[in-house]
């Protein structure tokens, strides 16, 4: 299944490099460690779906960051906006700006028509305190329902919102109000149910749970548009607009987190584009910027419009060379058909994907949509064990391969698939075949 274009990529010696091995302890000795695991690589510079290290490797990723450089790393049009905005001016805070202004109108006119505001943030995390916060100003109310496995940043609001253990550990008691319920997580469905007949009888369970938490205070729902930490985990089709009827006959609010599914990721510009969904709210992080630190909530003004003048800001929120980015990333983005371009490489390799996974006894479930996909590793396919050491072995067997992948679920056992959106079909099959050496060499 390989392919004759000339090889891309080249890693001599074992990981890390020397350069990367001096750079690795000087860190340690300076700064905390307390970032997750990696393949020990130290990135020097990129382009595309191409990474060199400090040492002269040359890889391919899988990562794009966290799901961040979806026009590909380092786009030329991106990187010369970002220098030219640099150099005419860095910030002025809530003073307006002109790039602020068309980022702004072009984020509008991509979001589906309902959503007819906008408004900048430097992170996602910002964007759901923020829309957990429009939520509750909105209705005066202040429960709110999330779920099992949902990430939805580490600050404390977003943190008690999220349904992992991870971001709450040692931190005492999260935000009263939340009530959390399962998310369809079908290949370890926790009410030991078939996805074929079980009728989505999950979403039954979460008006019960609603019913018997809830003090009559609930403001509204927020959800990802997939588990994306938990493990790329999908809702089954039909199981997102039944949610929303569900919540539309409450009369609560919707926040949509696409922090990370948006901006093309899984085949159209926004995933709720997949069901026609019509979320209140919705957090876009990452891609939006591919690489320039910038996040925005899309609203329904008259949702939006809750906050009064002086009733959010953040020092960094809406700065020129934000602006900048998102309208170049947009421009970019529909240039190049990156969301067609997703949805077309990514069914090649879920394709080849599914074939590994026949032959491979690690790999329990390959899910995802357009260049979004988890390939999780179990110990043995019919207890579904986790296997997250198998995972961390596998990151480094692929890095000394040339390829970077990173890892991600509850249980630190799912492989991330997440290429820049801009992958060739040679770069597809030729980083397919390292995942498959690095494989066989468990
Ligand atoms: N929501 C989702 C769905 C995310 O994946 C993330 C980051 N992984 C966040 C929120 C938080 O974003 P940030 O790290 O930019 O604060």
């Amino acid at each position: 299944m390989g392919t004759t274009t000339a090889r891309i990529t080249r890693v001599s010696g074992q990981l890390p490099g020397p350069h990367s091995q001096a750079l690795f302890e000087r860190w340690e000795k300076a700064e905390a460690q307390c970032t997750g695991y990696q393949a020990p690589v130290v990135w020097d510079h990129a382009s595309g779906c191409v990474v060199t290290d400090v040492d002269g490797n040359v890889f391919l990723d899988w990562t794009s960051g966290v799901l961040v450089t979806n026009v590909g790393h380092c786009h030329p049009d991106l990187v010369k906006a970002i220098q030219a905005s640099a150099a005419r001016l860095l910030n002025n805070y809530e003073c307006l700006n002109e790039p602020r202004v068309e980022a702004a109108e072009k984020l509008v006119s991509v979001m589906p028509g309902h959503l007819d505001k906008c408004f900048f943030l430097s992170t996602g995390s910002e964007t759901t305190e923020g829309a957990i916060r429009i939520m509750k100003r909105k209705t005066g109310k202040f429960e709110i329902v999330s779920f099992y496995g949902g990430f939805h940043g580490r600050t404390s609001a977003a943190a008690s919102a999220g349904g992992m253990a991870g971001p709450k550990k040692g931190y005492g008691p999260a935000l009263p109000g939340v009530i959390r319920v399962p998310f369809p997580y079908c290949y370890r469905c926790p009410f030991k149910a078939q996805p074929e007949t079980c009728d989505m009888l999950c979403l039954d369970y979460l008006d019960d749970a609603v019913r018997a938490n809830s003090t009559g205070s609930l403001a509204g729902v927020i959800v990802e548009a997939y588990l994306g930490a938990a493990g790329f985990i999908f809702a089954p089709d039909g199981w997102f607009p039944r949610l929303e009827q569900w919540l539309r006959a409450k009369g609560l609010l919707f926040t949509l987190d696409e922090v990370q599914s948006s901006f093309g990721r899984t085949g159209k510009f926004f995933a709720m584009e997949w069901e026609s969904l019509q979320p209140d709210l919705v957090c876009i992080g990452k891609g939006i910027g591919s690489g320039y630190p910038v996040a925005a909530i899309g609203a329904r003004g008259d949702v939006i419009s809750a906050l009064g003048r002086g009733e959010m800001s953040s020092t960094h929120g809406g700065n020129p060379g934000a602006g900048a980015a998102v309208s170049a990333v947009i421009d970019i983005m529909q240039r190049e058909k990156l969301a067609d371009n997703a949805l077309r490489m990514g069914a090649i390799m879920k394709a080849r994907l599914l074939q590994i996974q026949e032959k491979c006894p690690y790999i329990g479930d390959v899910r995802g949509k357009g260049l979004v996909m988890g390939v999780e590793l179990v110990k043995d396919k019919r207890s579904k064990e986790p296997a997250p050491d198998l995972t961390r072995k596998l990151i480094d067997r692929a890095a000394q391969n040339g390829l970077l992948i990173g890892s991600v679920g509850i249980f630190g056992s799912v492989i991330r698939v997440a290429p820049p959106l801009v992958i060739t079909e040679a770069e597809a099959h030729e980083s397919l075949d390292l995942f498959e050496k690095a494989l066989s060499e468990l």
